[in-house]
Order: structure tokens, then C-alpha cells, then sequence
């Protein structure tokens, strides 16, 4: 088993023939398209990958890979850390036409050289699994608390405001009753 810092680059097929599982984190900056959807970029993904030799002789890569990351609420337009976390199987193939020979719903990767970068193995996986609508779990927004203040004190702003208005109307009607 590798652990430690992991290298940049990979050489798959070496790991397949080996039968290693590579396991570490790379920083979440590394990773340039996920990086743009996030609030903050900080932290690592953590990955556990594990290679072998697959159908036809292909790299099989099967194994977790999960961050942490700070997204945007969209209800309430604060940072949250949300999870994410896939699970991965994939088949690496040289080329596009070789995509047919492997099994129906089989997914795969292109690599186009003997080395791949890491991060591409897990990148596109990572960013399915960010919520389409990012949110704080139900309820869980901190804008919430200000309701709970709002209990205690139960005159609003809003609430005061109206009878003024309405007072402010009638002395008018008064004052022009008056005249
Ligand atoms: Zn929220």
C-alpha cells in the first residue's frame, strides 16, 4: 500500500500489475474545476484507491473518495460545510473506441499515456456529488435564530409602524373635518 503524499502522476498500469491501493489526500486546491464551486478553498480529498487488472487486461480502479468542502446556502446565502463523498469504479482505456468493448454501464476514463494525474480520476466523481441547490439541512440555517429572537421580543417594527399610520390618517380625516 502507498500512503503518505501521493505523486502527481500515475503510472496505472504499473499499480494495476501490482494489485496497489493508493491511499492520501491531495490538497482540494488541486483540483481546478471543483475549486471553482466552492465558497472557500481549503482542506484536502482523501481517496483510497485500489488497482487491478480488469477485463480485457484494463486498469480496473475501484475504491472512496471524499472531501469536506464549504459551499453557499442558497437559502440563506451563508458558508456550510457539506461532505461528499463517492464511491469509484472505473475501467481505464486508451482510446474512445475501445469505450465498446467494455461492459455496458461500465464507467471509464481516457487516458491518453501510460501516466494519468490522480486528481482526474476523482475530480469529475466529486463534483456530481455536489448538491445541484446547496443547502443547510433542513431547518438548520442559522438565519433561523433570528425567528427565535423575534419571539421574545413580539413587538416588530413592522407591527408598530401600522398603528401610527392608521393615527397619523385619522388626525388627518380629523383635521380636515375640522376646517
Ligand atoms: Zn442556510
Amino acid at each position: 500500500m502507498l500512503t503518505g503524499p501521493l505523486p502527481a502522476l500515475i503510472d496505472h498500469r504499473k499499480l494495476a500489475n501490482q494489485g496497489r491501493i493508493l491511499e492520501g489526500s491531495v490538497p482540494v486546491n488541486h483540483l481546478s474545476r471543483l475549486r471553482d464551486m466552492l465558497a472557500k478553498v481549503d482542506g484536502d480529498v482523501y481517496l483510497k484507491l485500489a488497482f487491478s487488472k480488469g477485463d480485457q487486461q484494463k486498469t480496473h480502479v475501484s475504491g472512496t473518495t471524499y472531501a469536506t468542502v464549504e459551499l453557499v446556502c442558497q437559502n440563506c446565502l451563508r458558508g456550510y460545510s457539506q461532505e461528499l463523498r463517492c464511491e469509484l469504479g472505473l475501467d481505464i482505456v486508451e482510446q474512445e473506441s475501445e469505450l465498446a468493448l467494455l461492459e455496458e454501464n461500465a464507467d471509464s476514463f481516457i487516458a491518453d499515456g501510460q501516466e494519468i494525474r490522480i486528481v482526474d480520476l476523482i475530480e469529475d466523481e466529486l463534483i456530481l456529488a455536489v448538491p445541484m441547490i446547496p443547502r443547510h439541512a433542513d431547518g438548520a440555517c442559522p438565519g433561523n435564530d433570528y425567528g427565535q429572537a423575534a419571539d421574545d421580543e413580539p413587538v416588530t417594527t413592522e407591527m408598530t409602524h401600522q398603528p401610527f399610520a392608521g393615527l397619523a390618517e385619522a388626525i388627518k380625516n380629523k383635521d380636515n373635518s375640522e376646517s
